[in-house]
């Protein structure tokens, strides 16, 4: 008797105080993690803040490394403060207790979010690869793991030799949905032409506990590997949630309203395992793209 009324006592304090957050009262915490890249990560990471703040989700704070070739001692992030981490880095690797720090994150349930060349970084860090799924250039070969390609109705690993991470020239190109009951692409078209991007082939990693939601074709006529290319993918690690997406070149690629949705939906589930942001209006079709200005 006395644990039923206890567990009453506790369930009247609770809840209300449930209802408040849901409210919004307490938005999703979110890092962004940039400072170097070969790419314009100052351009960029104002239209990713934007964007996850836009959704009315997230708090967005940023954490920016010292440029290329200095002392990445005092570069410590505090990655357990946040809800998920969302990586617009690619450069030196990092001090061991930070990168300790991100694995412990991480396996102990933390959400992480890699857009574009993040999956450039750290070629030699095993596990930043296993978190990835896959990755391109950094070194990469067939010692970091198969290509991954959709060949007729299925994935399939191919562990041949070769480098990791290339692309052809910069088009819009149709992103084609391969699981759609997932939360992150559930309600998407099943096609959607996405604004002019790099379209990223040739990755390689080790691709564990890795699902894969989506592809776009690496066309031989634009320069590309001429297979369906994983282009919005998850994995699983530890407890951890990973959204990856290759798409996200520069700003012009980032107004797709189709990546913005997916950087959302990416973001939230990363950091919940959970989706509560629709499909919008203005997201694009399979023959039109639509950009936000
Ligand atoms: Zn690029």
């Amino acid at each position: 008797m006395f644990r039923i009324a206890f567990r009453a006592l506790v369930l009247a304090s609770i809840v209300p105080l449930t209802f408040g957050l849901a409210d919004g009262a307490e938005k999703l915490k979110a890092l962004i993690v940039d400072g170097q890249n070969n790419h314009d990560w100052k351009a960029t990471t104002p239209v990713l803040k934007s964007c996850l703040e836009s959704s009315g989700l997230f708090t967005v704070a940023v954490a920016t490394s010292p440029p290329a070739g200095q002392d990445l001692r005092n570069f410590h992030p505090s990655f357990s403060d946040y809800r998920v981490v969302i990586s617009n880095y690619n450069g030196d690797r990092w001090s061991k207790p930070a990168e300790q720090a991100l694995i412990d994150y991480v396996r102990g349930g933390g959400g992480l979010v890699i857009v574009h060349a993040a999956n450039n970084s750290f070629g030699d860090w095993p596990e930043y690869n296993a978190m990835i799924g896959l990755g391109g250039w950094g070194g990469r070969n067939e010692k970091s793991g198969p290509y991954v390609r959709f060949i007729d109705g299925k994935f399939v690993r191919d562990a041949s030799p070769g480098g990791g991470g290339s692309h052809g020239s910069q088009h819009d190109f149709q992103v084609v949905v391969r699981d759609g009951e997932h939360p992150i692409t559930k309600d998407m078209p099943p096609a959607w032409l996405h604004v002019k991007d790099e379209l990223y082939d040739r990755l390689r990693g080790p691709a564990e506990n890795m699902t894969i939601l989506a592809t776009s074709y690496s066309d031989p006529k634009q320069g590309g590997a001429g297979y369906h290319e994983p282009m919005i993918f998850t994995v699983d690690f530890g407890k951890g949630r990973v959204f990856h997406t290759p798409m996200g070149h520069g700003v012009e690629a980032m107004r797709c309203a189709g990546f913005q949705t997916t950087l959302i939906r990416g973001a939230e589930w990363a950091a919940t395992g959970k989706v509560t942001t629709p499909i919008p209006a203005d997201f694009p079709t399979a023959e039109k793209t639509s950009s936000r200005r």
